[in-house]
């Protein structure tokens, strides 16, 4: 059997209701899959589990399917992933990709205020540990530079090695980074394609970082502009939080197509969600979607 062609995916971290930004990724992630009769995958992202929000998972998936998405197969939980994360952890051991770290945040902040705030891990323990000193956190050598073509933003290339340095795969608290599990959970789910918001652009160099090193195929990128109030921040949780929820759900998703640059009619604001869905279908175009990493959503939300 030939691989899919395309498998797309939508990945959620469950620490608050879904807001307008979200939607944005998964609108787009969808039509993008369903463009290419591709399958779109659902993963909620609780790996972090102390920032995540009890109910909020479930908040989730209930608001997408008000808004008629649909998934292929099973939601995918990152709590339940700790051996595969620890299977990649050890193969980038035998690799000697793999070595403890003692540093705190506080010596690592120290550290930066010395060398001109540079953030840069300083590679303190990249050759072992110095005596009596433990392990706290696990990080990855990094050599050189990543590039890739983004489908969205364009050619990519970020001096890792200069610009991040050796960074962490599983944390002080014992926690697996998400730049881990993001890489092997797209891996072992067959993803060819990743559409989500220019606010993770730059965990991309890393993760294809972590593919090559694991030899995994790197899956093609989209990052679509992320949403910004009219002071430039970035739509939270909190600013938007309520408002996905209590917005009418087809008039929402115009608001989405028409922030990803698609050119929704405008009796289009007052036909049915099923209506939406199949303007959507037909005419998405991701040559369409800004190619810019942010822009404001103001005058594009509907009123609750
Ligand atoms: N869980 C991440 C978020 O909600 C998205 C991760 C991804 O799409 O790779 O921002």
């Amino acid at each position: 059997h030939a691989p899919p062609a395309y498998v797309g995916r939508f990945a959620p971290s469950p620490t608050g209701p879904l807001h307008f930004g979200s939607l944005i990724a998964a609108a787009g992630s969808f039509l993008e899959a369903r463009g290419h009769g591709g399958r779109w995958l659902l993963r909620i992202e609780d790996v972090d589990a102390p920032r995540c929000v009890p109910g909020a998972a479930a908040a989730i998936l209930r608001t997408l399917e008000r808004f008629g998405f649909e998934w292929d197969g099973e939601v995918l939980w990152q709590s339940h992933r700790h051996a595969a994360y620890d299977a990649a952890l050890a193969r980038l051991d035998a690799l000697g990709a793999l070595f403890p770290c003692a540093c705190s945040r506080r010596e690592l902040a120290d550290s930066a205020l010395a060398r001109d705030g540079s953030r840069v891990y300083p590679g303190t323990c990249r050759n072992g540990l110095a005596a009596g000193r433990s392990a706290r956190a696990w990080r990855v050598r990094v050599r050189g530079a990543v590039d890739f073509v983004d489908a969205v933003q364009g050619p990519q290339h970020e001096d890792l090695e200069g610009e991040v340095g050796d960074f962490i795969v599983r944390r002080a608290d014992g926690l697996y980074a998400y730049q881990l599990a993001v890489v092997v959970d797209d891996a072992d789910s067959g993803v060819t394609d990743v559409v989500r918001g220019a606010d993770l652009l730059d965990s991309s160099a890393r993760q294809c970082y972590l593919q090559d090193l694991l030899g995994l195929p790197r899956p093609r990128y989209a990052h679509l502009p992320v949403a910004t109030n009219a002071a430039g921040e970035k739509l939270s949780k909190q600013t938007l939080a309520t408002a996905v929820d209590t917005l009418p759900a087809a008039a929402a998703l115009v608001a989405a197509l028409r922030f990803l640059g698609q050119n929704p009619p405008t009796a289009l604001a007052h036909a049915t969600l099923d209506e939406v869905w199949q303007w959507a279908r037909a005419h998405w175009t991701l040559a369409a979607v800004p190619r810019v990493r942010q822009q404001p959503a103001r005058d594009i939300l509907p009123d609750p």
